[in-house]
């Protein structure tokens, strides 16, 4: 029935699941996906929708490495826009709203195609281990299956249980059983687990909705897309959003079942994300505000299923019902299905290696909402990691880690494991202090080579990245070779409000003036018979415009982060005893020995862990 024994096994296949099996099979390495439903692979729990700030920077680079998040979110986008479009390039943000049920179908599709890869419906129960080696797992129906590595990606399954007002039951998401066995198996083992919370809007019908009363929120004009690859293309036709509000009516309505919610009344315990706050919880926290956004997202192409997006609530259903119809536009709504609050387990991250690799078990991963992180993009680049490093291990070479001037997901692990998670974990450009240099439109010039080296992203794709930049790196230089006369220059940047030029300048110099847009540039005719002679295409033009534009700030940046580096390259030895430096704080002492940082800037990122204690530190590695 199944092999002997897999390289892989990953377990759940939701967006960490389906990223981390595709990466291990597409590495070579034989792998079984068991997920507990086969039908439902890669739900989107919550928002039909991909990408956004930070986020849409991660689905480019897990697409950069070879991943299939970015493919299957541009061949199954229903709308794109580029956000922050109006700040710096550091902030462009991809975001694409998805359809459903067509996005679920094309992981499955892209799964079934991908060689080395057998699939099984059932609830994995347990964790099989000699000592502190991991050897397979066990299911509900008592079969044992064998591995060399495990990979754990059960989302919000482990123990779930829902919450509509006064109403609790098990589930790992609407309509889907909770999953039981692994987290007790793993506390047994040692491992330490939590609880987290999350919530999720009501869904309509589009059908009962007075769009015209609402403000359409259409898609770009030029819509870009995530994969750098050419096997997918921009949208030609594309289905619009709305935006509505609620209203102090709405708000009193909601109110009147705040004594039946299961978020004020002690019945939900675990904290819940921060950034996605129940529409109760906004009420509640922001009192004096009258009315708060919702926006009206289709769920796809050919249903008439509606996302009532910032609505998230766990508020009985018909109160959550009366509310939503004192909404402008949604006065006759009807009701799909009711929002909810899930309660799960989750393992704090600090008990991961960078790898993702637990530190108890050796060859077991964990990836996904499993470590405290909230969203599909979160997950399924830790997926990708963890696949990745678990092939990489099976093959006996060495691991991928991303650092944090290389790769939000560099940013996203090492905070995890660092600094772990009290609440669920979503990525912000704020958490990235390199963010100039994790562009979305430099992600396969920084991490296809390196997807490349460990058999993950194909050769065409390594071919489509340097052409990129070869030919924007001789554009760049061109810039600076190439003098502008002033009487040129000056009515261009005169119309710009720049300053006059008295005399001619290299154009880098003068391209580089912060009023300057590409559309000055392309104003000039040596440039546009360079782009002609060249046959430079958009992304290469764009590529050469940021290096000249950003230049001062991408080099500060490479200052910085090479600084740091130098501190990452001080490594500190696996078991090393922190307890026999009595120079250092306790409370550093106690931080160190918990988290084992690996390296000195790992240790220097430990809150509580002062740069007096990063001081005595260096000199006891000899430095
Ligand atoms: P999931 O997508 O949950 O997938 C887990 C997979 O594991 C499933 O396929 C499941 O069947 C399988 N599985 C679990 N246990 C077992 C087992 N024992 N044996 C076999 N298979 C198993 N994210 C946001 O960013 N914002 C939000 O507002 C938000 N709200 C949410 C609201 C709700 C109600 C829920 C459920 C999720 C919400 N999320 C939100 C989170 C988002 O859905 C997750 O972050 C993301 O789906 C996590 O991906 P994952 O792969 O880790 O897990």
């Amino acid at each position: 029935m199944f092999q002997e024994k897999y390289d892989v096994i990953v377990v759940g296949a939701g967006h960490a699941g389906c990223e981390a099996a595709a990466a291990a099979a597409n590495m070579g390495c034989s792998t079984l996906l068991v997920t507990m439903n086969l039908q439902n692979i890669a739900q989107m729990s919550c928002n039909p929708a991909m990408g956004g700030i930070a986020k849409g920077q991660i689905v480019r680079e897990i697409d950069a490495l070879g991943g299939y998040s970015g493919i299957v979110s541009d061949l199954t986008a229903i709308q794109f826009k580029m956000l922050n479009l109006s700040k710096g390039p550091a902030m462009w943000s991809p975001r694409c709203q998805s359809d459903r049920m067509r996005f679920a179908e094309e992981w499955r599709m892209m799964l079934e195609g991908t060689p080395n890869l057998d699939f099984y419906q059932e609830m994995v129960s347990g964790i099989l281990s000699e000592g502190n080696e991991i050897i397979g797992i066990k299911t509900s129906l008592g079969l044992e299956i064998k591995a060399k590595t495990v990979v754990l990606t059960n989302g919000t399954f482990l123990n779930g249980l829902i919450h509509i007002g006064d109403k609790q039951f098990g589930g790992g998401r609407a309509g889907e059983s909770a999953s039981f066995g692994i987290t007790e198996d793993l506390i047994k083992m040692g491992f330490e687990s939590g609880r987290m919370k999350t919530g999720t809007p009501p869904r309509v019908d589009g059908r009962s909705l007075d769009y015209s009363k609402m403000i359409e929120q259409p898609g770009d004009v030029n819509p870009s897309k995530f994969s750098y690859s050419d096997i997918t293309k921009p949208l030609t036709e594309q289905r619009s959003c709305y935006m509505t509000y609620t209203s102090e009516t709405v708000h009193d309505l909601l109110r009147q079942g705040f004594d039946r919610s299961p978020m004020f009344n002690g019945r939900i315990k675990s904290i819940g994300p921060r950034y996605c706050p129940s529409i109760e919880d906004k009420i509640n926290r922001f009192a004096d505000k009258d009315r708060h956004q919702l926006f009206v997202e289709p769920e796809g192409w050919h249903t008439c299923e509606v996302y009532v997006n910032g609505f998230s609530t766990s508020l009985p259903e018909e109160v959550q019902f009366k509310a939503l119809r004192s909404v402008e536009g949604f006065e006759k709504v009807k009701f799909f299905r009711p929002g909810y609050a899930i309660e799960y387990d989750y393992f704090p991250p600090t008990q991961l290696k960078h790898t993702l690799e637990t530190k108890l078990i050796n060859g077991l991963y964990f990836a996904g909402q499993i470590n405290g992180t909230t969203g599909y993009e979160e997950a399924a680049s830790q997926g990708l990691m963890a696949g990745i490093n678990a092939a990489l291990k099976v093959q006996e070479k060495e691991p991928l880690i991303l650092k944090r001037d290389e790769a939000y997901i560099g940013v996203l692990i090492d905070d995890l494991i660092t600094k772990g998670t009290e609440e669920p974990y979503r990525m912000f450009t704020s958490r990235a202090e390199y963010r100039t240099l994790l562009r979305q439109d430099n992600a396969d010039l920084r991490l296809t080579p390196k997807g490349f080296e460990i058999g993950l992203a194909k050769v065409d794709r390594l071919k489509r990245m340097e052409y990129k930049l070869d030919a924007s790196e001789k554009f760049v230089t061109f810039f600076k070779e190439t003098s502008v006369k002033a009487a040129i220059a000056n009515p261009i940047l005169e119309a710009k409000g720049s300053s006059l030029m008295t005399q001619g300048d290299k154009m880098f110099k003068v391209f580089s003036r912060p009023q300057i847009d590409l559309e000055d540039i392309l104003k000039f005719e040596a440039v546009t018979d360079y782009i002609s002679e060249h046959n430079l295409d958009q992304e290469v033009i764009e590529q050469a415009e940021i290096q000249v534009k950003y230049a001062g700030y991408i080099e500060k940046e490479k200052v910085h982060a090479d600084k740091v580096n130098r501190l990452e390259d001080v490594r500190i030895p696996d078991n090393y005893d922190f307890e026999k430096i009595k120079a250092i704080s306790i409370e550093a002492r106690q931080k160190l020995s918990k988290i084992r940082p690996t390296s000195i800037a790992q240790a220097s990122r430990i809150s509580g862990v002062s740069p007096s204690d990063i001081s005595v530190l260096l000199i006891h590695m000899g430095r």
